[in-house]
């Protein structure tokens, strides 16, 4: 039998494709060739064909595919804890918002996300969608971890460190989309804040931008009822209904919350095919409301999950997001049967990518999408015994469980160090930040 040189093969242990199908091998093994997936399937089959130039034992392991944090904002890993216990509106004008206008700035930037990268990596998530400032920074600090990004600068109305207009705000969002529109770990977005801190105006040339360049467009839209009560006063709409009137509705638009709908909103989002992100443990904390997803899944729209930023958290912990999906949900609909396992796994991997546009490239293990893949410890008591390894990885895992992480084909982190940060720098940098925006509270 001839084999084949390849650049890494991830031998033994269970592998789970996460595919349409849910196909696992057990043993199985996964081949990667320039950064894509050239063989998968049962460990002998895969070890007699492929050769690796590197090889990672995955014996007694579990093999992934990497998780997708739908939406955060990096950067604000440096306000975790800042301010908690809050309603959002309190939260966001009395301490997020200025303290974002007295440090917001591209080393604040850098330092922020390469601190979201180290947890992110080392929870297991290979992409995470961002919108924030100085997005440019941050598609340059993943570039140097190896981690994939959406990047989106939030666009809103009144200036800020980034911008002092709508309208170099919008230059500034076809800059990323020039720069990084053919990167291979970055894909550039445009992201409106919200229905009530964007413009119609601004909204709609957003839309038009983000068109022009076939790039997703995502926007935060009805967290609260009190930003829906606002809407109704001021538009006579809900904000997906204005949304709808606006024309930014479609295909490649993404609903990050979508928590207070009816049910002409439901239909809307269907009809447009509008995807949305949850994400429960920030919706939870903030009690700003739960995205109806059984309703919506019932109504064909794909749903995936996501953090939110560390400030209203306070982890990127997408294992815990998918343990809280299941549950919040479940407890809802007084139904233990709704949002299965499967149903959650799929949120943070093949669903995430939909809501992306990102299923071709990512969301499974199949031949033909980037090697993208996690490992997993499974010789730790709370993941034994097993008899549904899905079920483990929503209701038992931990994040600490992962040990090896490897995005585009290239590892990222090997039993558990990452090879491309240097965490004892960050947290010293990290901490430094803090004690200077304690000290400069108030002043
Ligand atoms: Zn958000």
């Amino acid at each position: 039998m001839v084999w084949h040189e390849v650049d890494l093969v991830v031998v033994g242990g269970v592998v789970l494709t996460a595919d349409q199908d849910w196909n696992i091998y057990d043993p199985g093994a996964v081949a990667v060739d320039r950064g894509a997936i050239v063989g998968l399937g049962p460990r002998e089959e895969v070890e007699q064909e492929y050769r690796g130039r590197e090889r990672i034992d995955a014996s007694g392991k579990l093999v992934m595919p990497g998780l997708i944090n739908a939406h955060t904002h990096a950067p604000m890993t440096l306000f975790r804890g800042l301010a908690d216990d809050l309603p959002l509106e309190t939260w966001l004008h009395e301490y997020i918002w200025p303290a974002e206008a007295k440090w917001l700035g591209p080393d604040f930037v850098r330092l922020g996300t390469q601190l979201a990268a180290a947890e992110m990596i080392r929870s297991g998530t290979i992409l995470f969608c961002d919108m924030y400032f100085f997005e440019d920074d941050i598609a340059e600090v993943c570039k140097e971890v190896g981690i994939r990004v959406v990047i989106g600068g939030a666009l809103v109305d009144f200036p800020n460190a980034n911008y002092k207009t709508p309208e170099e705000g919008l230059k500034y969002s076809e800059y990323l989309l020039r720069k990084w529109g053919d990167d291979f770990l970055v894909v550039p977005s445009i992201q409106p804040h919200s229905p009530y801190a964007t413009s119609s105006n601004l909204m709609q040339q957003g839309k038009e931008l983000a068109d022009q360049y076939g790039a997703p467009y995502l926007l935060h839209v009805s967290e609260t009822q009190s930003e829906v009560q606002e809407s109704i006063e001021k538009h006579g709409r809900t904000p997906v209904g204005r949304l709808a009137d606006l024309g930014v509705l479609g295909p490649t638009t993404v609903a990050i919350h979508a928590a207070h709908l009816t049910d002409e909103d439901v239909e809307l989002l269907a009809q447009y095919e509008v995807g949305v992100v949850h994400c429960p443990e920030s919706q939870l904390k903030l009690a700003s409301g739960f995205t109806p997803v059984p309703k919506l899944l019932e109504a064909g729209v794909e749903v995936g999950l996501g953090t939110d930023g560390a400030a209203s958290n306070n982890d990127l912990n997408m294992f815990g997001e998918m343990g809280t999906a299941a549950r919040l949900h479940k407890v809802m609909a007084h139904d233990p049967t709704v949002i299965p396992a499967r149903q959650a796994l799929s949120m943070a991997t093949l669903q995430a990518a939909r809501v992306l546009g990102l299923e071709d490239r990512l969301g499974s293990l199949e031949v033909g999408k980037r090697g993208d893949m996690i490992v997993l410890d499974l010789d730790v008591p709370h993941m034994v015994p097993v008899y549904n390894i899905t079920s483990h990885l929503v209701y038992a895992a931990h994040c600490s469980d992962v040990c090896t992480v490897i995005i585009d084909g290239r590892v990222v982190m090997r039993d558990r160090v990452l090879l491309t940060l240097d965490e004892g720098e960050i947290f010293a940098r990290a901490r430094e930040m803090a004690r200077q925006i304690v000290a400069g509270w108030g002043a």
